[in-house]
């Protein structure tokens, strides 16, 4: 007691001179004698954040349901439902809620986050895996903490240089950053208190995802599964200490060596080939949920890699734990059950999506379900117990597919994995007929609400992959493949792309009400006892909605598009609306729905709010590259080819004008003229833009800047798109002939 009373009489003293910001009322220094003065320090005070977040244990995370006024872990209690009780804002007085406060803060890169807070104190991640304490009294940034991520780094993510959460627990914030770190961060001081690697060096593994806490102990996936050589696992950090207590493989290793745990032994049976020199993939990149009751941890796989099960697994084989839910004990990682939703995945469809746990009563009898909407188009309802099947239907347009079993695996369609080398349309995409966008599951209407994807995707069994090529997906990257729709007649064809937000009945398995968006790329869901469903989206527009048929019931126009999941709290007896607004990540890096992106921003909305709104300004256009090229077709080609494996992970597709990263028909002539000093000497690696010099000569990078400049031309002439495709097809044909290469 004693030590403590005076660490936070040395904080007391130094914190304001550092920091600055939000500690305007940091109180007298205690003494060490006089302790009961501890109990009432100045909100928002060192001595005030200290104390509540000290009181973030495992009871407090426990009971968080008994705690409406707070918001203390990523999907707000341990069953992840994002379900709130809170009423003071209602239907009835949604005309007087409005803007308390917003902070800027300046970032341009997506914020997915959903934040934490506790009484009145919030802490969330930002880009760059950047962490930030605030002041939701005030509206003031009261510390901020960098992990410094090396900015090449951006060259290992395939979806943004984003984050999606923090952990609370006992005083420390936690986070996962881009390059493998596990930060614990004082939540009073934001000073840091260890930080331990969590994925080898030199490898493709990053974080994106929220650490979840299980007693004592800091749960933390990773991703990196669409490039080469990662083998997906969760590893469980003491909270204190930062001491590693258990590792969990997703997928099994090299069986002529030790397996790390006996069920492998068992996965690696569903497994052909050399697929370990492969790496095999299974990142558990998001969704991992702890179940206090049963003292299990559910972790949701990621897909294989490469996704192509042909390339990892050529005898095929259910590739075990690829795409499934995996249970494991909390205390030791040892695996329980698992229920794989998609076998022998070949298309992309990670279980890694929001996981809820609930209490429902199933055929008159009371059940423990954990319910998952993955990629591959089913809603799942599974017995968390046990991992028995309950339930499953399509909750969107499936064509690989026909339904599931009543052992619970799926009917498949002939043709659907793509094996002929030609070009397949299959539904879900790889986006997923929902990603990782939470889900809300509102325990008294008993639905789950979704924001859902409408898209169909090319999938091909590249003969022409690249021995260096980093790519581990199945997109095609060659305009000459044979187009297959013949087999999946419905496939929604190429340039049809929805979004969707809908309610879905668990128990009768169907939608119940559903509302098209104009683009499937928007924020997570929450939902209220009083009926009130929020969600910002892409089109700049955060709405709360009706839960009985998505009616919108207010609007506010936050300008930019919404990626981040919004959150109600209460201080001092007022709710509280918060969400972060910034575009960016997975599709967000290369396309956009507004006129004008806008730096990040965090919005807050109370009853009576009247801040002013962050001001609109003019659309921006850029134009498109006006110098000509006389590069020959075979040039052109190889550029192409060049763009394709190494540039339109992020930077496609061309001519639209870009999202939060530039499109490179429309970048300005002095940028051009440097090209080859930004891809080979990484001049903007500082911004993010990686080095590829290790991947790319001058003569490649003179073939891309031909290719770019045909393009733009095409563009600015307005050349059929048809046309721009079959010339552009036979450059690339032409390239990839042996005298091409
Ligand atoms: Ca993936």
């Amino acid at each position: 007691m004693r030590t403590f009373i005076l660490t936070i009489t040395q904080l007391v003293v130094s914190v304001p001179l550092l920091f600055g910001l939000g500690c305007s009322d940091p109180g007298t220094p205690q003494q060490a004698s006089q302790p009961v003065q501890v109990e009432q320090p100045g909100k928002g005070s060192v001595e005030h954040i200290r104390q509540v977040t000290l009181a973030v244990d495992d009871e407090a995370l426990r009971n968080a349901d008994a705690n409406q006024g707070d918001w203390l872990t990523y999907g707000r209690n341990y069953k992840e439902d994002r379900y709130s009780e809170l009423d003071q804002i209602g239907k009835h007085n949604l005309n007087q809620l409005g803007l308390a406060w917003t902070i800027e803060l300046g970032s341009r890169r997506g914020l997915q986050a959903t934040p934490l807070v506790v009484d009145g104190i919030m802490f969330f991640s930002g880009t760059w895996s950047v962490v930030y304490a605030v002041d939701a009294r005030k509206g003031e940034i009261i510390w901020k903490y960098d992990p410094q991520v090396p900015r090449e780094t951006a060259a290992k993510l395939c979806c943004g240089v984003v984050n999606r959460g923090v952990a609370l627990y006992k005083g420390s914030v936690f986070v996962g950053t881009l390059d493998g770190r596990l930060v614990s961060i004082d939540a009073a001081t934001g000073s840091l208190n260890w930080e331990v690697k969590t994925v080898p060096d030199n490898t493709f593994y990053t974080i994106t995802g929220a650490p979840r806490v299980a007693n004592g102990k800091v749960l933390i996936g990773n991703g990196g599964a669409e490039l080469k050589n990662i083998r997906g696992y969760v590893t469980a950090y003491d909270a204190e200490t930062g001491e590693q207590t258990w590792r969990f493989y997703t997928v099994p290793g090299n069986p002529a060596e030790p397996f790390e745990h006996p069920d492998l032994e068992q996965a690696a049976k569903t497994w052909t080939g050399e697929w370990w020199t492969k790496g095999g993939g299974g990142t558990a990149w998001d969704s991992i949920v702890y179940d206090p009751e049963l003292n299990l941890v559910y972790i949701g796989v990621g897909n294989g890699s490469p996704w192509n099960r042909l390339e990892r697994s050529p005898e095929g084989g259910d590739n075990l734990y690829l795409s499934s839910i995996v249970a494991v004990k909390a205390d030791t990682g040892e695996y329980v059950w698992h229920y794989q939703t998609t076998p022998g995945d070949t298309w992309d469809y990670t279980a890694t999506q929001p996981m809820i746990l609930a209490d429902l009563e199933i055929e008159g009898k009371p059940r423990n379900v954990l319910m998952q909407a993955p990629k591959n188009g089913f809603f799942y309802v599974l017995d968390r117990v046990t991992g028995e099947f309950i339930s499953a239907e399509a909750y969107t347009y499936v064509n690989w597919a026909k339904g599931i079993d009543s052992n619970g695996r799926p009917i498949e369609v002939a043709g659907a994995r793509y094996e002929d080398g030609r070009m397949h349309w299959i539904s879900p995409s790889s986006h997923g007929g929902h990603n990782w966008f939470p889900m809300s599951y509102n325990r008294k209407t008993g639905m789950a609400y979704l924001p859902g994807v409408e898209k169909s995707g090319a999938y091909v069994h590249d003969i022409n992959k690249a021995p260096g090529d980093r790519y581990a997906g199945s997109s095609p990257r060659k305009l000459y493949y044979d187009v297959v729709y013949d087999q999946h007649p419905d496939a929604h064809k190429p340039g049809a792309v929805d979004g969707r937000l809908f309610a879905y009945d668990p128990l009768k398995q169907q939608v119940v009400w559903e509302v098209p968006q104009k683009f499937f790329y928007n924020g997570g869901l929450l939902s209220t006892a009083n009926g009130l469903l929020f969600q910002g989206d892409a089109e700049g527009k955060f709405s709360i909605r009706d839960v009985d048929d998505g009616r919108v019931l207010w609007q506010y126009d936050v300008l930019t598009g919404v990626i981040g999941s919004p959150i109600t709290y209460m201080v001092d007896g007022e709710q509280y609306v918060s969400l972060l607004v910034e575009w960016g990540g997975g599709q967000g890096q290369y396309r956009k729905v507004v006129d004008r992106l806008y730096t990040g921003k965090l919005y807050t909305f109370k009853l009576g709010g009247n801040a002013p709104a962050p001001e609109r300004l003019p659309p921006i256009e850029k134009p498109l590259l006006t110098l000509t090229t006389d590069a020959s077709p075979l040039e052109i080609g190889r550029g192409y080819n060049v763009y394709m494996y190494n540039c339109a992970g992020c930077h496609n597709p061309l001519g639209g004008g870009g999202g939060a990263i530039p499109d490179l028909v429309r970048i300005n002539e002095g940028m051009f003229a440097i090209l080859d000093k930004i891809v080979l000497e990484g001049a903007l690696a500082s911004v993010g833009m990686p080095n590829f010099g290790d991947w790319l000569n001058g003569a490649q990078v003179e073939d891309l800047k031909s290719f770019l400049l045909y393009a733009a031309e095409a563009f600015r002439t307005g050349m059929p798109a048809g046309e721009y495709r079959a010339q552009l097809s036979k450059m690339q044909e032409l390239a990839d002939t042996p005298q091409g290469k």
